[in-house]
Formats: C-alpha cells, sequence, structure tokens
C-alpha cells in the first residue's frame, strides 16, 4: 500500500522529482508588486500595500478590521494582547496544535490550559471545553477563574486544525456561559468558512498567518481579524508604536509593538490574494482526488466538517496503527514524497510539561494516527 501511495501522488502531481508537502506558489503578479516597492523606495513601514492588503483581507473574510502584523505569531500575541489576557492568566487552547499558538500566550505571561479535540474537526472540541469548566472553574460578572487557585481564565483560542473549522457555535456559546473571551487561531485557516462565515470573524478577536508554507504567503506576515471598528483601530494603533498623531511631534500613549508588516511584504500578499480563489479551487480537486484513492482503504481521509467549507490547507489520512503510520512515513520521505506525522502533543514539550489539562483520549489517538500528504497547489490543473 504504501508503494501505491507514492505512485499516486507522484501521478498527481505529474513529477519524479521531489515532491514537498506544501510548497509557495507564484503566478500571479507577485514580482510586479514587488518590483514597484523597491522602485519607489517604500519598502518598510510605509507604502500603500499594507493598506491595500488589509482592505482586501477585509473583504475576503468579512471582517470588520485587519491588521497586518510581520508574522502569525505576533497577531495572535497582539490578539491575545486586545483581548485582555493578563500576565498570570490561563488560557484554554488544544494540545493538538502547532508551538506557535502556545508561544503567543506564553509571550503574554499566561499558561495554557489543554483541552481535547474534535473528531469531526481536529480541531477545539466544545464538549471537552464545557466539561473542563464545569469541573475546574467558576464564573461572575469579572470574568471566569480556576477553582484550585482563583486565577483568571482570560481566553478560549481554538486553532482550526488544517483548515477544518471548529464547532464555533458551541464554542461561542460555553465562551458567553462562562464569560471568557474567544480568540480564534485561524493561522492555517485562510479560505475556511464555518456556516458560511469566515474562520477568525467569529471569535472576538482572530490571527491568520501568511508564512511560506500556509496557503497563502508574503514571506512572513500574519493579520489581526476584529469584529469591532474601535477595537481594530485600537489594535493598529498597538501593533505599530502607539504614536499618536502630529505633524513632527512623538508622543506615544501607551506601550506598542512594532510588529508592522513592510509594504515589501504585503505587496507579495496583494497578488497572493489574487490567487487565492485558484489555489482553493486546486486544493479542493487535490482532496476529491486523496479521497477517492483512500476509499475502500484501511485509511480514512480527514474530510471537512459537514457544517464547513475547509481549504484543505493540508490534506491528512487517518492510519489504522502506529506501525503502518510509521511505515508510511518512511517509505514515502525514502521516495522523496514528503509526508509528515502530526505535531507532539504540546504538554510533551519541555517548557509546556506541567500544564493543567483535561482528558486528551482524541488529540492522543491522533497524535499516533495520523499523516500530511502533499498538499501545494497545481499550477496547470487535474483532471477529475
Ligand atoms: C503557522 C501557524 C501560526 C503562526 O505562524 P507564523 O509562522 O508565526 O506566521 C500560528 N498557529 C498555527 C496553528 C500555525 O500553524
Amino acid at each position: 500500500m504504501s508503494a501505491d501511495v507514492v505512485s499516486f501522488i507522484r501521478e498527481l502531481y505529474r513529477t519524479n522529482d521531489f515532491v514537498p508537502l506544501h510548497a509557495p506558489t507564484f503566478n500571479g503578479n507577485e514580482l510586479k508588486y514587488v518590483t514597484e516597492t523597491i522602485e519607489s523606495t517604500f519598502v518598510s513601514s510605509v507604502g500603500k500595500y499594507v493598506d491595500d492588503f488589509e482592505r482586501k483581507i477585509e473583504a475576503y473574510t468579512g471582517s470588520i478590521k485587519a491588521i497586518a502584523t510581520v508574522n502569525g505569531t505576533a497577531a495572535l500575541h497582539t490578539a491575545l494582547y486586545m483581548a485582555g489576557v493578563k500576565s498570570g492568566d490561563y488560557v484554554i487552547t488544544q494540545a493538538l496544535t502547532f508551538v506557535a499558538t502556545c508561544n503567543a500566550l506564553h509571550h503574554m505571561g499566561a499558561e495554557p490550559i489543554f483541552v481535547d479535540v474534535a473528531k469531526v474537526s481536529l480541531s477545539l472540541c466544545p464538549v471537552a471545553l464545557d466539561n473542563y469548566l464545569t469541573d475546574n472553574a467558576y464564573s461572575n460578572d469579572k470574568g471566569c477563574f480556576h477553582k484550585t487557585n482563583n486565577r483568571r481564565i482570560g481566553a478560549v483560542v481554538p486553532m482550526h486544525t488544517f483548515g477544518h473549522p471548529a464547532e464555533l457555535d458551541e464554542i461561542v456559546a460555553v465562551c458567553a456561559k462562562w464569560n471568557i473571551s474567544l480568540v480564534e487561531d485561524a493561522a492555517e485557516s485562510l479560505g475556511s468558512f464555518y456556516k458560511g462565515k469566515h474562520t477568525g470573524t467569529i471569535g472576538d478577536l482572530g490571527a491568520l498567518s501568511f508564512n511560506g508554507n500556509k496557503i497563502i504567503t508574503t514571506g512572513g506576515g500574519g493579520m489581526v481579524l476584529c469584529k469591532d471598528a474601535d477595537l481594530g483601530k485600537h489594535t493598529k494603533h498597538v501593533t505599530t508604536t502607539a504614536k499618536v498623531p502630529h505633524p513632527y511631534e512623538f508622543f506615544h500613549d501607551e506601550p506598542g509593538f512594532n510588529y508592522r508588516l513592510p509594504n515589501l511584504n504585503a505587496a507579495l500578499g496583494c497578488a497572493q490574494m489574487e490567487s487565492l480563489p485558484g489555489f482553493l479551487q486546486q486544493k479542493r480537486l487535490i482532496a476529491q482526488q486523496y479521497q477517492a484513492f483512500f476509499a475502500n482503504t484501511e485509511f480514512d481521509f480527514v474530510d471537512e466538517p459537514d457544517y464547513a467549507q475547509s481549504n484543505y490547507w493540508l490534506n491528512a489520512v487517518i492510519c489504522p496503527d502506529e506501525e503502518t503510520r510509521d511505515r508510511l512515513l518512511k517509505t514515502t520521505n525514502e521516495a522523496g514524497v514528503m509526508t509528515r506525522p502530526i505535531w507532539k502533543l504540546m504538554h510533551r514539550l519541555p517548557f509546556l510539561s506541567n500544564s493543567l489539562r483535561g482528558d486528551l483520549t482524541n488529540s492522543e489517538f491522533i497524535e499516533a494516527h495520523l499523516i500530511n500528504l502533499p498538499s501545494s497547489p497545481i499550477l496547470d490543473g487535474i483532471e477529475v
């Protein structure tokens, strides 16, 4: 079976060369726009592409205000800061995530509490969240607090794994019931919609990433999505240097981050946004091909939840057991077809090993059984 997978992927990508997991694709105006920034000399913190890129993301996602940042980790850090997370708070998230989620809350001086993911989405499970809170927390008009030490639970951060949206209506309801802010880590889910609404726009704030391996890239970059215009304005203020506008005086009215995305990177982002609909179409076709190939095998293709439209950022299958997974990883990687296991659960990392956590049955199962498959969009189309 492993050898069949290799030949299937080679046919899909029509190549005998190395097949990466996810390569960036530049087939539009990237060179033109980036060259324009260089010729204009506006490569850094001033220039029209930053505004253009933010407005394009707002139009596409329906976000009230989008603020470009240097990377997705910075976007998430800013989102948690604006959500009012404080040093010493807990933040509830999933153990099954990329480390950047935990890095961002660590930089706030917060500590994670890990709860399980749902099998349907690989993303934060609302039932596990509510169960953890019922067993361990109390809430009042000041917020939600842990029973054992009265420390505040400052935010809940679901991550839409591989672009599959979490069950957001239910998570929103749990957050409202317990009086906790909701910040979506939508780093992997540009182009993914939950019941017609773009991921990252449903919580109080959201964060996107445009790292080189994401569905579109700005080299490095991220975006904070805000639900509220005033909050958006304040967020923009904070991500620059919190300078009060004045023709020549320097006055900064609060601490700022220097998280602004350079114009050079934003130019790349504007071109990539023009290509996004095409990438999404290609990725959906690739997902369909994988799904057809793995039908009636011992592997379970990870399909989008029926309430959502996923971007299929990274395709994945659940293997019948760990040995089969390890064999498939070895055969494919030795054959120059890049596949990867999912991340190690966050509480296995040394700096997070003492974190509080609930039952993680689904996370542990997925950790041991899932493989990611090559998922770059294919330029010249595929027949279905
Ligand atoms: C990519 C990613 C981020 C942010 O990554 P940057 O590399 O900082 O842009 C955050 N969370 C998750 C889950 C990610 O996959």
